[in-house]
């Protein structure tokens, strides 16, 4: 079947489901037990018994089963939110002592967390450069952990996911890859190498903006299911695990997620071309253009595109000239999040000067805006953006 079709259907049982087309969501904490037998064997791999939501809940398993058919993994945990996939994930990964190589273009919270919670812990984190393909000179005898994440967040760098990846193994080093722009469907890095996976559920795989969720998979060439049982406990321990609730909801988003992502890819795709031909535009961050850095890498190991993408603008008339245009969109809306059904837009802005230095290691300017395409009619996007644009002053003009 192809992935479409077992998106529908991967992980369902209509006949334990009592016909219901949709899984019922098991609005339940525990699960009782029919006898002592079935209570004592509870933890043995043949029990069919459920036993507390914490641990696990059959509409919570459901969507598990279809992200691991999607990621190609030997299993997923979803998680209460993408920070919740990303911090058991690192957890389960190293301990005291043991060294992180982390990209430097990784989502902002994921470095918060190296830095607020495990440089106390012991950990010490360098970050490499998202163009580098050779961490040889990096790694060190303690390195534990290589954190990658293609397309990066604000930059949208591509990372040679398959090359990093054998570096790391052969150095007996974790990988893990944040592979929330790309969605399942257009990039599998378990496929290139990648040892676990982590989504932010909220962004495309829900995709309408209505619930939190993170994922975690697992790939099958890590020895004997030790790393997913190990991911699997942290994050059960760490109590961050999903609510059947709101895996119902990621599972209804799950379904549209293929005609969701075509649309959303072309729609992505007319936008960036439009501004990239737009007088008042420096250049646009797509990794989908053809004269995007690494395009060629890009094209190689993902399969798609998203529709989330930054553009930069010559610089405006004077300071108060900056961000005015955003102000005259109807239909972009600003807001931090992406990968809904809506348009979005935010500035790319250097709040600290930790910030500041990292966009200038990755050559992003206060001119920095990301976007994200919703579902909108294409027309009526470009149409948004060419009003707002007609109220950007340039320094030249
Ligand atoms: C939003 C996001 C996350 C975090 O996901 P939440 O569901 O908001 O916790 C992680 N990685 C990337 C790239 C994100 O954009």
């Amino acid at each position: 079947m192809k992935t479409s079709s077992r998106i529908l259907h991967e992980g369902d049982d209509r006949t334990a489901q009592q016909g219901a087309v949709n899984p019922p969501i098991f609005h339940t904490s525990l699960f009782t037990f029919p006898s002592m037998r079935a209570f004592l064997d509870r933890k043995t791999a043949a029990s069919p018994h459920h036993t507390y939501t914490r641990e696990s809940n059959p509409t919570i398993q459901a969507l598990e089963q279809k992200i691991a058919m999607l990621e190609g993994a030997e299993g997923c945990i979803a998680t209460a939110s993408g920070m919740g996939a990303i911090t058991a994930a690192i957890l389960a990964a190293v301990q005291t002592g043991d060294h992180a190589l982390v990209v430097d273009s990784c989502y902002g919270p994921t470095r918060e967390f190296l830095e607020a919670v495990m440089a106390g812990l012991g950990v010490e984190t360098t970050y490499y450069h998202p163009d580098l393909d050779d961490l040889s000179d990096l790694l060190r005898p303690n390195t534990r952990l290589v954190y990658l994440e293609s397309p990066g967040s604000h930059s949208f760098q591509i990372q040679d996911l398959a090359r990093l990846s054998k570096q790391a193994r052969w150095h007996g080093a974790v990988t893990i890859a944040d592979n929330s722009w790309a969605t399942p469907l257009h990039q599998q890095p378990h496929r290139l190498g990648v040892d676990v996976v982590v989504h932010s559920g909220t962004k495309y795989i829900a995709g309408h903006s209505d619930v939190v969720a993170g994922l975690i998979t697992v790939g099958g060439s890590t020895e004997g299911g030790v790393l997913l049982q190990r991911v699997r406990q942290v994050a059960i321990l760490l109590g961050a695990t999903l609510g059947p609730a709101e895996a119902f909801l990621v599972q209804r988003g799950l379904r549209t997620l293929p005609v969701r992502m075509a649309q959303l890819q072309e729609n992505g795709l007319i936008v960036a071309r439009w501004l990239q031909a737009h007088p008042k535009v420096r250049r646009v961050l797509h990794p989908g253009l053809p004269d995007f850095p690494r395009h060629h890498l890009a094209k190689k190991q993902m399969s798609g595109w998203s529709s989330l993408f930054a553009v930069e603008l010559h610089p405006p008339a004077g300071s108060n000239q900056r961000h005015r245009f955003v102000d005259q969109l109807r239909l972009f809306s600003i807001g931090v999040s992406w990968g809904g059904y809506e348009s979005l837009i935010i500035p790319l802005l250097a709040r600290t000067p930790a910030i500041a230095a990292q966009h200038q290691r990755l050559g992003l300017n206060d001119d920095c805006y990301r976007l994200s395409i919703g579902l909108e009619d294409v027309e009526d996007l470009i149409a948004d953006l060419e009003r707002g644009l007609a109220h950007y002053r340039l320094a030249s003009s």
